[in-house]
């Protein structure tokens, strides 16, 4: 980030250049305000670009490259890792696209005439922003509106201490200078599984310890199993439910991790992948009255204001769901409400969930066990990828798409995809949703041929096709197994 001159006072001051920053404070420029950024970190970005969504992304597609894993059994050769893959080779590809993010933020920064201050703010009263950095003057901001989009960063929970190389977090694994030959995972939340299944695809041994019994354990039960089976038996990564660390200890150039019941297990490395706190602590927010919780998450009411009027908070700094895509949006509709803009007033309710393991996993709308809590009617419909031709020319015989359904309307209520391609097939059900659309929408649909957005039309068959069972008092076959004249 570079500094950009000019007076202090500004309609909007941002605090942070992660992806909430950057939409909300572009999104006040495109309406004419004067906005700045400040940003403490030389690049802009945070964590999505620089040690989250983009690093881990990037690398798992790395890893199946290297691993020849989408091909793995489809050709009859059983590819695997090149022999003589360094760390660099690993890394270089991830390098090249943080870069070229890095690029793409400045150009919208520019195009949107923002102002930008490289350094470190600290709010001295509501309307205004001390910015410290080493080596230059202090500097000191006022605004009409701030937007605080510090973003969070990992915490390992107590009793952990991070070691150089052999026990890590999701910020300082991107440091290593070495593929590990075993790794251990504490943690089986979406970073911890994401993170094992790469390096399993490179051929790591990888141990994934999990407090909870189920892997990402809000996701329906047959989307958690679906991902443990393929984890174990395609990846062949161990994974230990219900299991809670007592113990880390270093020895060397390796960690021994002892579990409550008294197994000990030993690898290269330890990645902790459990913890996140808010970047509130340090800005002076407390003093003006602006509440945090626990976790230094900011509070913040719908239109994502604190409670002092005229400063707003978005993004992984307010807590859950700390999603890049997530922020963005409310980053833009918290700058809407500041300056009544009148032109986005709330997040959409229909929000995709993509989890990049391997398998991909994604889901929309209600899941299975929410609508079960709630005793609302519904019913499922299921397609496998097996049973398309894209799914065969793929090799991906283990996906497939879940639709749940309200059975009265036969409106969409929610659906699952597991698999190649899910976290792009996700936004089909998710426009479906948003639009209110019905399992029809489907069953009229012509889709590409071979494609796997088919499965959604046999689903929606499949759906149908429990309904009329249901409906003539038949007995359904066990629930989400596909029915075999599923092509209709
Ligand atoms: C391993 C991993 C994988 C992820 N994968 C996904 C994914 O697949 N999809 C997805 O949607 N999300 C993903 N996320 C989450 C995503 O990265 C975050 O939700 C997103 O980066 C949060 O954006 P933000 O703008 O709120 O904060 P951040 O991106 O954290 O940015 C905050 C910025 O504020 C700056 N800052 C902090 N304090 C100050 C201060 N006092 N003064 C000035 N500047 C300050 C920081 O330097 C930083 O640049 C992942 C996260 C991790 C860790």
């Amino acid at each position: 980030m570079t500094d950009s001159p000019g007076s202090d006072h500004f309609d909007l001051v941002v605090i942070g250049a992660g992806p909430a920053g950057e939409k909300g404070a572009a999104q006040a420029a495109y309406f004419g305000k004067r906005v700045c950024i400040v940003e403490r970190a030389p690049k802009p970005g945070g964590a999505m670009v620089n040690t989250g969504t983009i690093p881990s992304k990037t690398l798992r597609e790395t890893a199946m490259y290297f691993s020849g894993f989408r091909q793995r059994g489809v050709y009859g050769v059983d590819l695997r890792v090149k022999p003589g893959i360094t760390v660099g080779d690993f890394m270089q590809r991830e390098r090249n696209v943080i870069e070229s993010e890095w690029e793409l933020i400045d150009e919208n920064i520019q195009r949107h005439h923002i102002t930008t201050i490289q350094g470190t703010a600290r709010f001295l009263d509501a309307h205004t922003l001390e910015v410290t950095r080493y080596g230059t003057t202090t500097r000191r901001l006022t605004a009409d509106i701030f937007l605080v989009a510090t973003g969070a960063r990992p915490e390992p929970p107590v009793g952990y201490t991070l070691y150089d190389e052999v026990v890590v977090d999701s910020d300082s694994l991107l440091m290593l200078q070495r593929i590990p030959a075993s790794m251990i995972v504490v943690g089986g939340g979406v970073i911890g599984c994401e993170y094992a299944c790469t390096f399993a695809a490179l051929g790591t041994r990888v141990t994934v310890i999990n407090e909870r019994g189920r892997l990402i354990s809000h996701l329906d039960p047959d989307v958690s199993d679906a991902l443990r089976r393929s984890m174990t038996a395609r990846l062949n990564v161990t994974v230990y439910g219900n299991a809670e660390v007592r113990t880390v200890e270093v020895h060397g150039r390796r960690a021994a991790v002892t579990l409550r019941d008294g197994t000990i297990i030993a690898s290269d490395l330890v990645l902790v992948a459990s913890g996140r706190v808010g970047n509130a602590a340090s800005l002076g927010l407390e003093a003006l009255g602006v509440r945090t919780n626990a976790q230094s998450f900011v509070q913040v009411d719908a239109n994502y204001r604190s409670a002092v009027s005229n400063i707003y908070a978005a993004g992984d700094v307010i807590g859950f769901p700390a999603l890049a895509s997530t922020g963005m949006e409310q980053a833009r509709v918290a700058v809407c409400h500041a300056f009544d803009l009148r032109y986005k007033r709330a997040v959409s309710s229909v929000l995709p969930y993509t989890v990049w393991t391997i398998p991909e996993l994604a889901t929309v709308g209600e899941s299975e066990e929410a609508l079960l809590a709630r005793g609302a009617a519904f019913e499922i419909g299921r397609a496998n990828f097996r049973d398309s031709a894209r799914g065969q020319i793929l090799g991906d015989v283990d996906g497939f798409v879940k639709l749940l359904f309200d059975p009265a309307s036969q409106r969409v209520l929610g659906v699952t995809i597991v698999g190649e391609g899910a976290c792009e097939l996700i936004h089909i059900g998710m426009t479906v949703i948003a639009l209110e659309g019905t399992l029809d929408f489907f069953i009229q649909a012509a889709f590409g041929f071979p494609s796997l957005g088919e499965a959604y039309k046999y689903a929606a068959y499949d759906g149908l096709q429990r309904l009329q069972r249901r409906q003539a008092r038949l007995p359904t076959p066990v629930p989400a197994e596909p029915a075999t004249d599923v092509r209709v």
